[in-house]
C-alpha cells in the first residue's frame, strides 16, 4: 500500500494562488487546485494552458514566482525533500533505459531508491506481475512499443510506492490500443489509494479516469468539478447529415428548438452542429422523428459529450484557445 502518511482530511495537492514566469510567457497565473487523497484529479487544457508548468512546481523542479503549494502535506519550496519522498512523475517522455531488459530498469531504479537486492528484485516482479509487462521482462527495452515503453516508465515511477502520482500526458501520441492499457494501468493505480494528478489534452480520457476535472486556460482554472457535473453544465453535442442542402435551414430550426443552442451549418458537407443548452435532454429517436416531420431526410445523427473544442466555446466563448490542441483529430472525440 503507497505510504498513507497525510493528515485525515488534509488534501493531498493543495495550491493556492501560484504564478510562475518564464520571461515574457505568464505560465501560471493564479492557479488554485485542490486535490483530496486517493482521488484522481485530470487536469485538462489545450497546448500551452500551463498544465506541464504545474505538475513541474508540483513535483518540486521548478520553484513558483508567487503562490503556495502543498503536497502529501509538505510546502513545494519549504519543504522540497520531503515532497520529493512521497511523489512519482512519469510524462511524455518515457525515462527509462534503453539497453537493458524491463526488468533491470525496474531493479536498478530499486537500488537507487536504496532498496536491499533481494526487496529490488520483489519489487521489480511484483509490478511487471500486476502491469502485466511480465512477458517482456527479459526483453530489452529498445524492442518495445511507444506503449509499453511509457508504462513501463509509469510503472518505474511507483518503485517507492509514493502516496502522489504525476502522469504529465501519459497517453499523448499513443494509439488507441496503448491509451486502453495506460488507462486499466492508472485505474488500478487508484484502486490501490493513490492520488493521482493527470495531465491531459483529451476530454475522453479525463472523462474515463478522473473523479474530478479541473480545465485549464492560461495559466488558470476555469471551471472543475466530476466530470458529469461539468459535462452537463456545457450540454451534448448533436450532429446532423441531411440529404439534401437545400433542408439545411429547416434542419436548423429543428435543432435550434429542441436543443436551445444556435446550430452552426457546413453547406458543403451538408451537416449541422450544435451543443445543447446546459441541463437539456434530447433524446436521438425524438430528434429524428422531428427532423421526419419537417420533411428533412437524414443521413446521420449523432449526440455525443461535448469536445474540447466544445467545453472551451462554452466556457470562455473563445474556441480558439482549444484548437491548437485539436489537431489530431483524435483529441475532440
Ligand atoms: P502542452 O500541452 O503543450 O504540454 P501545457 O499546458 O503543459 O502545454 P506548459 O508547458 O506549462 O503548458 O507551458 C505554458 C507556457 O509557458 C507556454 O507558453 C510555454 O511556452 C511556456 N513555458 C513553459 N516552460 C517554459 C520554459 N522553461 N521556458 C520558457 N517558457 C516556458
Amino acid at each position: 500500500m503507497p505510504m498513507r502518511d497525510t493528515a485525515r482530511g488534509t488534501p493531498a495537492i493543495a495550491v493556492e494562488g501560484l504564478h510562475k514566469r518564464f520571461g515574457a510567457t505568464h505560465a501560471l497565473r493564479g492557479l488554485d487546485l485542490t486535490v483530496p487523497v486517493g482521488t484522481v484529479c485530470g487536469l485538462l487544457g489545450p497546448n500551452g494552458a500551463g498544465k506541464t508548468t504545474a505538475v513541474r512546481v508540483l513535483a518540486t523542479l521548478v520553484a513558483p514566482d508567487a503562490g503556495h503549494a502543498r503536497v502529501a502535506g509538505f510546502d513545494v519550496v519549504r519543504e522540497a525533500d520531503a515532497v520529493r519522498r512521497r511523489i512519482g512523475l512519469a510524462g511524455q517522455h518515457a525515462a527509462v533505459e534503453e539497453g537493458i531488459t524491463g526488468r533491470d530498469n525496474l531493479y536498478l531504479l530499486g537500488r537507487l531508491h536504496h532498496l536491499g537486492s533481494a526487496a529490488a528484485r520483489r519489487r521489480a516482479d511484483e509490478l511487471l506481475e500486476r502491469f502485466d509487462l511480465a512477458e517482456a521482462a527479459h526483453r530489452l527495452v529498445r524492442t518495445y512499443s511507444g506503449g509499453m515503453r511509457r508504462r513501463l516508465d509509469l510503472v518505474a515511477s511507483l518503485i517507492t510506492q509514493p502516496p502522489v502520482l504525476f502522469l504529465d500526458e501519459p497517453t499523448t501520441g499513443l494509439d488507441p490500443r496503448s491509451r486502453g492499457d495506460i488507462w486499466d494501468t492508472v485505474r488500478e493505480l487508484a484502486a490501490t489509494g493513490t492520488t493521482v494528478l493527470l495531465t491531459t489534452q483529451y476530454l475522453d480520457e479525463a472523462d474515463r479516469l478522473a473523479d474530478d476535472i479541473a480545465v485549464m486556460d492560461r495559466g488558470q482554472v476555469i471551471a472543475s468539478g466530476p466530470p458529469e457535473r461539468l459535462k452537463a453544465s456545457i450540454g451534448i453535442r448533436v450532429e446532423v447529415a441531411v440529404r439534401d442542402a437545400a433542408h439545411l435551414g429547416t434542419a436548423a430550426g429543428v435543432l435550434a428548438r429542441l436543443t436551445g443552442g444556435e446550430p452552426a451549418a457546413d453547406p458543403v458537407a451538408r451537416r449541422l452542429g450544435v451543443v445543447t443548452a446546459p441541463g437539456r435532454t434530447v433524446s436521438l429517436p425524438h430528434l429524428v422523428r422531428e427532423l421526419d416531420a419537417a420533411g428533412v431526410v437524414a443521413l446521420d445523427a449523432s449526440l455525443r459529450p461535448p469536445s474540447l473544442d466544445d467545453v472551451f466555446l462554452a466556457l470562455t466563448g473563445d474556441g480558439a484557445a482549444a484548437r491548437t490542441a485539436t489537431t489530431s483529430g483524435e483529441a475532440v472525440r
